[in-house]
């Protein structure tokens, strides 16, 4: 595996959510709320609470709903849990679903000896998969 390509992938896979979430933020912040952006699809949220482990979906207005009410201050700080609808705790974070294998999982992008979607279940990577495809030239 080449490291320095690897950093990169993960470099932009991390830029890539935090301007999703500040995209998501600004954009309904400017077209007001309950007007639909259209195609982005829904966000999906694990709770981390180890007595409940919650998986649900979110559609992107709803979170930017949310994001509002957090307010941009804490975006900036990093991912923020947003209240689980089961348990009731500020516990959900959003969440990585598996395409291989559909399991819902908090990607760790501070992990930096590997993939950070990679799947806990399955060993499933996306972001490996693409590197893959897109051999070093
Ligand atoms: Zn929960
Ligand atoms: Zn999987």
């Amino acid at each position: 595996m080449d490291e320095e390509k690897k950093r990169k992938v993960m470099v932009a896979v991390i830029v890539g959510c935090l301007l999703t979430a500040a995209g998501i933020f600004y954009f309904t912040n400017i077209r007001g709320s309950g007007v639909g952006g259209g195609s982005r699809g829904p966000i999906y949220f694990l709770c981390v609470n180890e007595k409940c482990k919650h998986q649900f979906e979110m559609s992107s207005n709803d979170y930017a709903e949310k994001m509002r009410e957090i307010g941009p201050e804490a975006m900036m700080m990093g991912q923020t849990p947003t209240e689980c609808p089961k348990c009731n705790e500020q516990s959900a974070y959003i969440a990585e679903k598996c395409l291989a294998c559909g399991t819902y999982f908090v990607p760790d992008y501070m992990n930096n000896t590997d993939y950070p979607d990679r799947c806990p279940s399955c060993g499933h990577s996306d972001i490996e998969d693409q590197v893959k495809q897109n051999p070093q030239e």
